[in-house]
């Protein structure tokens, strides 16, 4: 027996006890919010909230997706175009106990419980291969399989990790994916070499046999042809899978989380779409949440683009939502990444002209960059006009936009370190323009400023730690870019 290899017996013997992989995600999902809870001190909600600390979703949405798991459904995100759901999907897999006990031989890493609990075995059958080779009595004959009859010592057993192609595996939905790569196949040229039509060199594993005993992700279901779609049905509904030119049926032990935009919902059948909780992920609705989501996706010089430019984008992105009439060909331009694009967009026109900081113009220019650059059209008219309507959004809007976006940066520090008082906004207003004529930009002096006791700023170098997520230190060295970028998108003009 190989290093790390035992048997069925032994784990009966230690008492462990068979679990779908649908009962190991729940227990995964409920350690992990206890350790959360009692490590970390949060709340429930708190910690539902960190467990998918890739993603930067509304609590509503966390909790829908983590009830539904924790009943044992499979999952539809359901959300327009950028909005994180393929994100989400991927961050199930993340929180998605890997280690399990398989049969070392078995071509589909059965669990040894299929083969040796009689209960287990009715819920999860072992695979034909497994029948076959470990399951005594009349092997081999369909229907003839009782785990009363295998004897558990006779089981090799080993632990595994579960990866891409063993317990996890992906589809990305379009018309292509015919019902064989959910199914996988028996190679007939290989059963003439090797007669034995379970062995795993006959058989190869589609993508529900790849993921069984794990998670199946598959992204824009409603892409899938109904014939695929009916595959995957029948794994959901049965728990079952049968290989393209095979008599013979496999186990289908999976967590399935699909994803759709909504326009693809009406090509979902509806048996499927019952089989699969729905969990709706809108963009966010407050800026704060779209600042995050900034926050979660920029890289590199991106970083460096001051709060209030990020602002802007963010006011740009949510003004088009606001007004964006619907239609397939322009659900991307308002979507997460064009908002990490435009932000990102900025910071390159700024290095482009080698200047220390971004100005309007970069932010303009990105914004039509990163908006354009992400309408689709069916017709080359199509896509001018698009393009026309996208323009003269911007046209209209995205100077105001831009200009709110600095407001709201701005007011924050305005009506929660100033009580909204208005003499010392202008008060505070007046000390900082002062103190640009004496120091420039020099971030040297403003740091100096901030820890030499000039309370407002260092009141204001607080509020910039705090709202952008930096240290007091690096907040202070950057008071003089993001005083800048307040001035020239004009948070402070008369309106
Ligand atoms: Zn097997």
């Amino acid at each position: 027996m190989a290093t790390g290899e035992t048997t069925a017996a032994e784990l009966v013997e230690q008492g462990l006890q068979p679990r779908s992989a649908a009962q190991r995600l729940r227990d995964a999902i409920l350690d992990e919010v206890a350790r959360l809870q009692q490590e970390e001190g949060l709340d429930r909600t708190e910690a539902i909230g960190q467990l998918f600390p890739s993603t930067v979703l509304e609590e509503r949405t966390l909790e829908v997706l983590v009830t539904s798991l924790l009943s044992g459904s499979n999952v539809l995100v359901l959300g327009p175009p950028g909005s994180g759901k393929t994100t989400l999907a991927k961050a199930v897999w993340d929180i998605f106990p890997k280690q399990l006990f398989a049969v070392s031989d078995c071509p589909v890493h059965d669990s040894p419980f299929s083969l040796v609990d009689p209960g287990y075995a009715e819920r999860v059958p072992p695979c034909p291969y497994c029948k076959e080779n470990h399951g005594g009595g009349e092997a081999g004959r369909p229907g003839s399989f009782d785990a009363r009859e295998v004897d558990p010592a006779d089981v090799p057993v080993r632990q595994i990790n579960l990866r891409e192609g063993y317990g996890h595996a992906r589809v990305q939905g379009s018309p292509e994916v015919f019902p064989d790569n959910l199914t996988g196949s028996i190679n007939l040229a290989r059963l003439e070499e090797v007669g034995d039509p379970t062995s795993p060199l006959v058989l190869q594993p589609g993508k529900i046999l790849q993921a069984h005993r794990g998670l199946l992700l598959v992204d824009e279901i409603g892409k899938l042809p109904r014939g695929t779609q009916n595959v995957l049905l029948q794994a959901l509904q049965e728990g079952i899978v049968s290989p393209a030119k095979s008599r013979e049926t496999f186990p289908a032990d999976v967590v399935t989380v699909a994803t759709s935009n909504y326009e693809d919902l009406g090509n979902i059948t509806e048996p499927l779409n019952d089989r699969l909780a729905n969990v709706q992920t809108p963009f966010p609705s407050t800026a704060q949440a779209n600042r995050r989501i900034i926050r979660h996706g920029l890289e590199g010089p991106g970083r460096n683009v001051p709060g209030p430019y990020q602002m802007a984008a963010v006011r740009i992105v949510m003004q088009w939502r606001d007004r964006m009439e619907g239609g397939r060909e322009l659900s991307e331009v308002g979507s997460n990444r064009t908002l990490i694009d435009i932000v990102q967009r900025t910071a390159s026109y700024a290095m482009a002209a080698d200047a220390a900081q971004p100005d309007p113009d970069d932010l303009q220019r990105a914004a039509r960059d990163a908006m354009t650059g992400r309408i689709r059209a069916r017709s080359g008219d199509g896509f001018e006009e698009n393009r026309l309507l996208v323009e003269r959004f911007l046209e209209e809007h995205v100077d105001e936009a831009a200009r709110e976006g600095a407001v709201t940066y701005w007011c924050g520090f305005f009506e929660d370190e100033l009580a909204g008082d208005e003499s010392s906004g202008k008060r505070v207003v007046e000390h900082m323009r002062d103190i640009v004529d004496e120091h420039g930009a020099d971030p040297d002096q403003w740091a100096k400023l901030a820890a030499d006791g000039d309370e407002d700023v260092a009141r204001f170098t607080a509020y910039v730690a705090e709202r952008d997520d930096l240290l007091r230190e690096q907040a202070a060295r950057r008071l003089p870019a993001i005083w800048r970028a307040l001035e020239d998108l004009g948070a402070f003009d008369q309106r």
